[in-house]
């Protein structure tokens, strides 16, 4: 099939960044298409400086295009500018690896990790020249497939995607295109495309929305049911058990224009077992993988020496956790051996621990450079924190900030929530209280110490133990970051920043949302609606009104609280956590009581790997120094001991 290149070419002039569009990275691909591959565009719904360093997209690109039966490129969604010239010189979107027209393609496959790109999916979808319903498409069009956090409840996107993909991706693409590879052999005939759905539909981990019923007893859900009996009633995820057998990506992406983590980004382990209330990352992902620490080393050595970087990132929801970060650090810092760059190499720990102990680790890595460190108490009070179990103490914290200052940082960013179930003024107005106290920690050590307090509204995520809880409305997080700007007015060193609490209303509706919501993307798309996560962009009016348009309540969406009987929109779903383990959770953060890590304690039976017969796997058998968030009496296991008995922490309140 023919590039579309020459028509592109024309174009670049007159659009910013013209970078975006041209491919030819480092690590880039052009792979021979032919009668007996699947072909897959990997698509990430953003732009291609946010896109391109996506760890999954590059995996998965590279995993597909070892096999004999796929190759795989890419796209991005192009930015207002290019997809007015696109729409008018009717050029389609494509692959930035070849320029393909994307609906030339098997797959367009999207990472969806974010409710505000939803209508940019639509976008895409429809700039490939494909209809934006999966009812509508033909076995001439390709499937549109989605992976990423938010499909753990598509169900708002249930009208636009073919088939959703839960948890790793890395085994079960090659599942899928033993799928596709028999229906692109079988010539693809007519009426087939609900066949090949059906059969995808038994891949496990794979779910088909349209071979799924809803019943709704007036605006409740009632039940998701299969209507075939070979389609599966839940869809569990799928979960990599050992992370060594993926070292991927081999030859990560370096790119020609300026992108977000711009630096060699080398994953040490997935899932987590912190237990954080809020975190739908930590839940969905659990058991911890870690990849061995030999393999680690090898990874950042071989990357280091193919692209060039002087920084390598040690990537993971919780870096300073991964037992052999000691040893990682060390032989980086000290030197990669005869493939090392010239200068020195700086690591970052894209996600710190509060504590001292990874305060002395960022000051091992950070050596050359003292930029800023990044915390993330997440609750202004004890008393949330408990609730969040987020465990971390007013002097972990000071203890942290107080060993950076004295290492010679300056800044310092804390990260907060506000929103958070049970949260009172008092607690809001602690986040004041401790980024002053940061700053006053600071001048013993520094003459212009500065914080910077970052504030987000909470949104409750499926699968996570605030699942049941009704957000704070627009008006209310509003009210709170005023409280906090009052407070702060005169607090010398302190700047604060907070996220659109409109925003966060939409990400909430969405987060917990049905298939009603599918026709209300469908609108604000229409109306013009992309890029919403972009300020300059973002309309909440026009959510607003779609809306009312299909006769929806915001409110009942987003603020309404669930009850424990609720049929959840994604209960047919499965991320491996029992229902009644996040409900007990749910209960005990409302009685403001912790739960240690289960990696170093007994198990909690959340179903995560006694469900499917995984174990946590642990490069060193022991914690890291300041590994046990908790009261730290527990030492390792060395793995899951399952037990019956659910052992809730009461936490210690801080002196
Ligand atoms: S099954 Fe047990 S050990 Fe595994 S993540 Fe859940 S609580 Fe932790």
């Amino acid at each position: 099939m023919a590039s579309v290149w020459p028509q592109l070419e024309n174009l670049l002039d007159r659009v910013q960044k013209p970078a975006r569009y041209i491919g030819l990275e480092q690590g880039m691909q052009r792979p021979e298409h032919g009668p007996d591959t699947v072909s897959w565009l990997l698509t990430y719904p953003d732009t291609y400086e946010i896109g391109l360093p996506n760890a999954g997209l590059q995996i998965l690109y590279e995993i597909l295009n070892e096999r004999p039966d796929a190759v795989a490129e890419r796209s991005y969604a192009p930015w207002v500018d290019l997809e007015e010239l696109l729409r008018e010189g009717d050029v389609p979107l494509f692959s930035v690896d070849t320029h393909r027209p994307a609906g030339t393609f098997d797959v367009l496959a999207f990472n969806l990790s974010a409710e505000l790109t939803y209508t940019n999916l639509l976008n895409c979808v429809d700039l490939a020249g494909v209809p934006v319903h999966t009812a509508a498409r033909t076995e001439e069009h390709p499937l549109v497939l989605a992976g990423g956090h938010c499909t753990y409840n598509p169900e708002p996107m249930a009208d636009f995607l073919d088939a959703v993909v839960l948890g790793d991706g890395e085994e079960v693409v090659a599942e899928i295109c033993e799928v596709l590879g028999e229906w692109r052999r079988s010539g693809r005939p007519a009426g087939s495309r609900p066949d090949v759905l059906r059969r995808l539909a038994q891949v496990p981990g794979v779910y088909v929305p349209s071979m799924y019923d809803v019943t709704y007893d007036g605006e409740h859900l009632v039940s998701v049911t299969p209507r075939h009996p070979d389609v599966p009633a839940q869809v569990e995820k799928r979960t990599v058990a050992d992370l060594a057998e993926f070292p991927y990506p081999k030859q990560q992406l370096v790119p020609l224009t300026e992108v977000v983590h711009d630096r060699l980004n080398v994953e040490v382990f997935r899932g987590c077992t912190r237990g954080c209330r809020f975190c739908q990352a930590g839940m969905i992902t659990r058991p911890v993988r870690e990849r061995p620490t030999a393999q680690v080393e090898q990874m950042v050595r071989d990357g280091l020496a193919r692209t060039g970087y002087d920084e390598v990132a040690l990537t993971s929801l919780s870096s300073a956790d991964f037992s052999g970060i000691e040893s990682v650090v060390q032989s980086t810092v000290s030197g990669c051996g005869d493939q090392a760059p010239a200068g020195p190499v700086s690591v970052s720990l894209p996600s710190l621990r509060v504590d001292a102990f990874t305060v002395g680790v960022a000051a091992q890595i950070q050596r050359a450079r003292r930029t800023g460190l990044t915390f993330a108490p997440e609750a202004g009070s004890w008393r949330l924190r408990q609730v969040i179990n987020k465990l971390i103490r007013e002097e972990d914290l000071y203890g942290a900030v107080s060993s950076a200052y004295s290492q010679g940082w300056r800044r310092m960013k804390l990260y907060f929530l506000v929103g958070l179930p049970t949260e009172t003024d008092e607690d809001t107005l602690g986040i004041a209280e401790l980024a002053r106290n940061c700053v006053e920690l600071g001048r013993e050590h520094t003459a212009n110490p500065s914080v910077t307090v970052s504030v987000g509204g909470f949104v409750p995520k499926p699968f996570t133990p605030f699942q049941w809880f009704g957000q704070n409305t627009v008006a209310e997080l509003h009210r709170k970051v005023g409280l906090l700007r009052e407070d702060l007015r005169r607090s010398r060193g302190v700047q604060l920043k907070w996220h659109d609490p409109k925003a966060t209303l939409v990400e909430g509706i969405m987060s917990r949302g049905d298939r009603r919501l599918g026709p209300v993307i469908e609108q604000v798309w229409r109306r013009g609606g992309v890029f919403q996560e972009w300020s300059e962009h973002f309309d909440v009016d026009r959510w607003l009104t779609a809306m009312a348009d299909h006769g929806l309540s915001p409110d009942w969406y987003a603020y309404r609280h669930r009850t424990e009987d609720e049929v959840l929109p994604w209960d047919h779903l499965s991320a491996g956590l029992h229902k009644d383990f996040l409900w007990q959770d749910w209960r005990d953060a409302l009685d403001e009581l912790g739960l240690e890590d289960c990696r170093w304690t007994p198990c909690y039976d959340c179903g995560a790997c006694t469900g499917y017969g995984i174990e946590h796997v642990v490069a060193s058998a022991v914690p890291p120094a300041g590994g046990s968030q908790g009261t730290g009496q527990d030492l390792a296991t060395g793995g899951a001991v399952p037990v019956d008995l659910r052992r809730p922490m009461a936490a210690k309140a801080a002196s």
